[in-house]
């Protein structure tokens, strides 16, 4: 009998190689072939910005699996083989040289890009963008004590690295065109709470200016505001948001709507083709809304879930979005949409350690957002998250009451 072709997954990265492992956990036999446009082998990124910058780890220890893993489970990994086009049709990859591989299901996890500046000087030497192990050496060589750092955007790369920056002894300016930081992240509160612990730690964040141009003759030597003030710096990282990776897919017929356009079991309209990660959309059952998450936790559940799909489990993905974020020594962790509230109640769990909760205009809570000590925050987070699953109504006094257990809550389901 003639054998299936290959699962094809083109990325590979958390969510790429993530699904391949899940596939031979849910016993497909066949071959899997996992294309990547990098040269090295599928990695964690969000040491990048942290561990890797701090020199407390290196690149390599970042890999997600060592090279017998991917052998032993038999997974073909192409690194440095970037997929040109998909053939609906043929239902084959075609990659460069118009070498062309069959698949019987294909996943796009091409994860996602960063948004490049593209002012006068955004190309002279210096000026850095963070998504990759070459992008973090190239940066990890700019952080020597003394030299100044330039970073625009306070979304949470431009914050990560800005703590890292200082903890390295540098000298960090932050310009933000927002009128403050983590805008699409986290209420207003929440915000000012982690500036102002970056301000303590001698950050210079500036809020509401735009930059005019890079300042520079071959490299980096400063950067001009709008308003004609000069900030001098060695270099510029920039972490401006990111792009979802949807080339392939809009070359292909495929819908995009914010990224490739899933349904809820994260499958597109072209019933051979799934896509998980940073890249996709998907409608959420729980916020009614059709979302699109950059987040390690996301890649993760996406991975699992899909690969199941890809063998015709049909299941459906409403995981409530959990976020973490490490800046000097707090830890944030995120979970749902902090950003779809419009109250904030606030519960004291520790010294320096605070939850702040946010309900829609329903009352119903929609996210939570613990900043400060990981032991002081992690429990209530992870019950926050299934009140948020839950759809639970609370009553702010008694999320604010640190007296109040939340646990008996989701038993008692106050809602
Ligand atoms: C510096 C940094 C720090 C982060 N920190 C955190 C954090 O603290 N907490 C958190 O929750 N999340 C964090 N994230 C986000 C998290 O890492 C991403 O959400 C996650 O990596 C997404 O996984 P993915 O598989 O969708 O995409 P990716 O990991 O980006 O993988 C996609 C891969 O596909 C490849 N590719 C693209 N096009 C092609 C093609 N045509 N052919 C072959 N390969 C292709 C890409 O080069 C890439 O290697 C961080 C991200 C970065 C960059």
């Amino acid at each position: 009998m003639k054998s299936l072709p290959a699962m094809v997954i083109v990325g590979a990265g958390q969510s790429g190689a993530r699904a391949a492992h899940a596939l031979r956990d849910n016993g497909w036999d066949g071959g899997i072939t996992l294309f990547g446009n990098e040269a090295v082998a599928p990695y964690d990124r969000p040491p990048l910005s942290k561990a890797v910058l701090l020199g407390q780890k290196t690149t390599a220890q970042c890999a997600l699996y060592d090279e017998a893993f991917y052998r032993e489970q038999r997974i073909d990994l192409r690194v440095d083989a970037p997929v040109q086009h998909i053939d609906r049709a043929a239902r084959q990859v075609v990659l460069q040289n118009d070498r062309r591989v069959d698949y019987h299901r294909l996943l796009i996890a091409t994860g996602a890009a960063p948004h490049r500046l593209t002012l006068p000087g955004a190309t002279l030497a210096g000026v850095h963008y963070l998504r990759t192990v070459a992008d973090a050496g190239e940066i990890a060589g700019e952080l020597a004590p003394g030299r100044r750092i330039a970073i625009i955007g306070a979304g949470f790369i431009g914050l990560e690295v800005a703590a890292t920056a200082i903890t390295r002894g540098c000298e960090v300016v932050v310009i933000e065109a927002a009128a403050r930081a983590l805008m699409r992240a986290v209420p207003e509160v929440v915000a000012a709470y982690l500036v102002e612990r970056h301000r303590q730690m001698g950050v210079d964040i500036r809020f509401a200016v735009q930059v005019d141009r890079i300042l520079g003759e071959r490299r980096v030597s400063g950067v001009r505001l709008a308003d004609g003030t000069d900030i001098a710096c060695d270099c510029v990282i920039a972490g401006i948001g990111v792009k979802p990776r949807t080339e392939l897919a809009e070359a292909a017929g495929i819908d995009v709507a914010d990224g490739i356009a899933v349904d809820d079991t994260l499958r597109t309209n072209d019933p051979h083709i799934f896509a998980a990660g940073d890249v996709c959309s998907f409608p959420h059952r729980l916020f009614r809304r059709r979302m699109r998450l950059e987040c390690w936790k996301n890649a993760e559940d996406h991975a699992r879930i899909v690969a199941r799909n890809m063998l015709e489990r049909g299941e459906t993905y409403s995981e409530v979005p959990w976020f973490w974020s490490d800046q000097y020594d707090m830890t944030i962790q995120i979970a749902g949409m902090p950003a779809f509230g419009v109250t904030t109640a606030v519960r004291e769990t520790g010294a320096a350690s605070k939850i702040f909760f946010a309900l829609d205009r329903d009352g119903v809570l929609v996210g939570a957002s613990g900043v400060g000590n990981v032991g002081d925050i992690a429990r209530d987070v992870r019950v926050a998250q299934a009140l948020i699953a839950r759809r639970a109504c609370i009553e702010p006094a008694l999320l604010a009451d640190r007296n109040v257990k939340l646990k008996p809550l989701l038993a008692a389901e106050v809602i």
